[in-house]
């Protein structure tokens, strides 16, 4: 079965909200206007619980089946965008001056709303559907948040499934794989103190931008001498700042970046050899170092079975030919791996086609992929629950 006849009729409607959501981006937990949005949407289409305020302003709809049965399934969207001045010109651009939609989570709220429209129409399925909108995914943890407000135990959801699109992937195709499928990204952050002085007499000082440079480099060893090299690793330095002017050596400096990873063993080994390096490096030098090494999301490792299951869902809509079982993991991190820490699911990866890439001030979510991405939730609901 192709697209559902249903959700292409609701194609129209389904992108309007969407542009509506592009038009008024909203950061973080501060996700007001948009989870009013969902939840009014959400009682209009009869849903029979709606529930605001989970994680803070996270938004969740409870479905029940035609026939009352025990399993709960759980169909995750995300609604916050990016501090990002956007730059694509489209009538429907961002109002909002430094904030965009430049991840596609207002299309991914649309499309999750579109299938608790048909879904909530029809109920074909016996059990629950459950649709969680979060905030916060682009670094705040919405996700964590949620679960820590009990949002896996007060609706007693047994899996879980997400979805992201995909710049790249044609579009309407689908990409998964089992296992890890996207990085853990860990914070680095190190301050630095040498002696400041004069710039023409630095033999009496303690140079911070020297130190600052050669850890950088040293820390450059660790992903390409340390990481076995069938292992993936990134390390990157993304800040540092030290200075104010031409003719002072600085006392203090300031770095910034991140870690990645796609194993435990590896997130730990950069975790050590990153002390190690920094505070070699600062002591060869005679600087202190002071290191924070904090733990970002974790690595999104998707279940076996469920994943199998999620690809044949894919199959179903779009045909064999278009569903990538084997997607080479990615470095890029996402909070729903905390939900899949919790319980058995997938996440799966939507083509967005030819498109800028994610978090580019040219992205735009592709509409086109509005009724791929709402068959595959309404299908992959009616599936699981099939009773
Ligand atoms: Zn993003
Ligand atoms: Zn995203």
């Amino acid at each position: 079965m192709p697209i559902v006849n249903r959700v292409a009729d609701l194609h129209g409607e389904i992108k309007k909200w969407r542009q509506d959501f592009h038009a008024h981006p909203e950061l973080r937990y501060d996700v007001h206007r948009t989870a009013g949005a969902v939840a009014e949407k959400l009682k209009s289409f009869g849903c029979d619980e709606v529930i605001p305020g989970i994680g803070r302003t996270g938004v969740v709809g409870v479905i029940r089946g035609r026939k009352t049965g025990k399993k709960v399934i759980g169909m995750r969207a995300d609604m916050d965008a990016l501090p990002i001045e956007e730059e694509t010109g489209l009538p429907y651009q961002s109002t909002i001056p430094g904030k965009m939609h430049a991840c596609g989570h207002d299309g991914h709220t649309a499309m999750l709303l579109g299938a608790a429209k048909y879904l909530a129409e029809t109920r074909n399925f016996v059990g629950t559907a459950v649709v969680i909108f979060q905030p916060a995914e682009e670094g705040g943890a919405g996700a964590f948040a949620m679960i820590k407000d009990g949002l896996i135990s007060r609706f007693g959801i047994e899996e879980v499934y997400g979805m992201h699109n995909y710049p790249g992937v044609p579009l309407g195709d689908f990409a998964i794989r089992p296992g890890s499928m996207m990085a853990a990204a860990d914070h680095i952050e190190i301050e630095l103190e040498g002696k400041g002085a004069h710039a023409a007499r630095p033999h009496l000082g303690i140079d911070t931008i020297l130190v600052g440079a050669q850890i950088i480099n040293q820390l450059q060893t660790i992903v390409s001498r340390n990481v076995d090299p069938l292992e993936s690793g990134v390390v990157s330095i993304c800040m540092f700042q030290a200075g104010q002017t031409d003719n002072v050596i600085p006392q203090y400096a300031k770095l910034r970046g991140t870690a990645r990873s796609l194993k435990p063993e590896v997130r730990e080994l950069l975790r050590r050899r990153i002390g190690e390096v920094v505070e070699g490096t600062a002591r060869l030098y005679g600087a202190s170092a002071k290191i924070k090494y904090s733990n970002g999301y974790p690595v999104l490792i998707n279940h076996q079975r469920e994943t199998a299951f999620a690809a044949d869902i894919a199959r179903e809509i779009v045909g064999k030919d278009r569903v990538d079982t084997d997607l080479t993991p990615v470095m890029g991190a996402e909070d729903f791996a905390f939900m899949l820490e919790e319980r058995p699911g997938a996440f799966i990866f939507v083509g967005n086609g030819d498109s800028a890439g994610l978090h580019n001030p040219s992205y735009d979510f592709n509409d086109e992929a509005i009724p791929v991405g709402t068959s595959y939730w309404v299908r992959l609901a009616e599936t699981a629950l099939a009773g």
